[in-house]
């Protein structure tokens, strides 16, 4: 693995690369930036250039032993805290900060990789993780990453260096996917097109997975339609491992419809989902654009609340019923 071998973020490529040759790097980073983008991939090759017995130009040489370890995720100096089912354990926890302060066994940097940091909560962050991004143990860098920057302390933001990532351009995505499984080249364009700009999404549509975008549209034909809402549940449970993306399709397709009713048609092109174009201009034709926002908010909100691990069901089941409310008060834009 090589800065090459990673999907796009080319000006934080350059970043870290500088900072490696001028022994610049800070004690703690935050990566910050959608989900699906690579963010964890990225750090573990930060972990690989400051281990590296042969870096190059293009970041680490990828077959010294520490690289190699790194790759398999098996160095002792490389540590990886995730979160299990969506929650992260306080023991966990401990047994990262107690390993990311013992001696070196064959790096030259300990590097402490949480993930989803949004998902420790606040008293856990000011007794764990403030204190060890306060007072990091010598030769050690510990990288935090999260999609939801604004769930984070302050005084957690104030105390590391913030590199943001972005989505992927459609470009990026159609040249790493087309080389990692061989497709052609209409085929690797149609699924950088429908990934929304995110490296998971283009993943799971090469292994030949239905479109998180057609599941969205199921979803939101369901609620909006005359279906009994509560036969939904096999739905939710068949669909668990994915609903982030799934609503974050649909997020995306309100946000279409939304700008399709500000430019009135004008420019179709801008649109994301400009091959649903149909769908678009239907729902937009029935949708009020303040119906389109709150819809957009609820959504949002209904991500994070799934993330914060409230009763999965629940919450979703929650969403369905506001959403027919608010349809049916609004009889006129909708019907
Ligand atoms: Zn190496």
């Amino acid at each position: 693995m090589s800065w090459s071998e990673i999907c796009g973020h080319e000006f934080q490529k350059q970043f870290f690369q500088r900072v490696f040759q001028n022994q610049t790097q800070s004690h703690s980073y935050l990566f910050s930036g959608p989900e699906g983008i690579g963010k964890t991939t990225f750090a573990f090759e930060v972990a690989r250039l400051f281990n590296c017995e042969h870096p190059t130009r293009d970041g680490s040489c990828g077959s010294c032993q520490n690289c190699r370890l790194i790759n398999a995720r098996t160095h002792p100096d490389v540590l990886l805290l995730s979160p299990r089912e969506n929650k992260i354990l306080i023991e966990d926890v401990r047994d990262f900060i107690f390993r990311l302060g013992l001696q070196r066994v064959y790096g030259k940097f300990r590097v402490g990789i949480v993930e989803s940091t949004e998902l420790f909560s606040k008293e856990e962050i000011q007794n764990c993780l403030l204190k060890t991004v306060e007072e990091p143990p010598e030769k050690s860098i510990i990288i935090l990453i999260t999609s939801q920057v604004q769930a984070l302390l302050p005084t957690l933001l104030s105390r590391c260096q913030r590199i943001n990532f972005q989505l992927l351009h459609q470009e990026k995505i159609k040249e790493f996917i087309q080389k990692k499984y061989t497709l052609s080249d209409q085929k690797a364009l149609n699924i950088a097109e429908h990934s929304l700009g995110c490296l998971r999404n283009a993943f799971s549509l090469a292994e030949g997975n239905q479109p998180f975008i057609e599941k969205s549209f199921f979803l939101w034909d369901w609620i909006t339609g005359e279906n009994e809402i509560f036969s939904l549940g096999p739905w939710f449970t068949e669909n668990k491992d994915n609903i982030i993306e799934i609503l974050s399709q649909l997020e995306w397709y309100l946000r279409d419809i939304m700008l399709f009713q500000f430019i009135a048609g004008k420019s179709e092109r801008i649109l994301t989902f400009s091959r649903y174009k149909k769908r678009v201009i239907e729902d937009a034709s029935r949708l009020s654009p303040g119906i389109t926002s709150r819809f957009i908010l609820a959504i949002e909100q209904l991500e994070k609340d799934l993330k914060s691990n409230l009763h999965y069901d629940t919450t979703l089941l929650h969403f369905v019923l506001m959403v027919r409310e608010e349809l049916n008060s609004a009889p006129r834009c909708w019907n």
